[in-house]
């Protein structure tokens, strides 16, 4: 794999500077979205995604039975998770923008944690080689544009 790391921090440094640029000029609607966000999500006060119609249909619309990244079926790693490819704790007008959500397993949502989607990418490198090309492919070039555009 012919991958160049410092290319790599590079990237994280300047999406995580524009990133905390942006954090400061959040709006009333950015809040309004992240809070929009936990309701469609946590309904019921409950932490398990799936459970509202519309949030189950779209987890339907967006994974089939394995997790894009380990590959494992679903039922097998306590099923389906939506998480943000781009934490939502540093970039929370982002918490509804589908762009930034995908369906993985709760092992693999809990491994990724809270990292910069870079900085996971160098993760997924050292640490798990094997699923670093699929983590890559899922890469999201649109909203890592956007970052650099503001
Ligand atoms: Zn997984």
């Amino acid at each position: 794999m012919n991958l160049d790391d410092k290319n790599l921090q590079e990237l994280f440094n300047l999406a995580d500077k524009f990133g905390n640029k942006r954090y400061h000029r959040l709006t009333p609607q950015d809040f309004e979205d992240y809070r929009k966000f936990d309701y469609w999500r946590y309904t019921n006060g409950d932490s398990e995604c799936e459970t509202t119609q519309e949030s189950k249909d779209w987890v339907r619309d967006h994974s089939d039975w394995h997790c894009p990244i380990c590959g494992a079926r679903f039922a097998e790693q306590g099923g389906r998770t939506i998480d943000h490819k781009l934490p939502r704790a540093q970039y929370p007008w982002l918490s509804l923008d589908f762009r930034n959500l995908w369906v993985i397993c709760r092992p693999c949502n809990q491994e990724k944690a809270e990292m910069h989607w870079y900085e996971y990418e160098h993760y997924m490198l050292t640490h798990h080689p094997d699923w670093y090309l699929a983590v890559k492919d899922a890469r999201p070039v649109q909203l890592l544009k956007t970052l650099r555009e503001q």
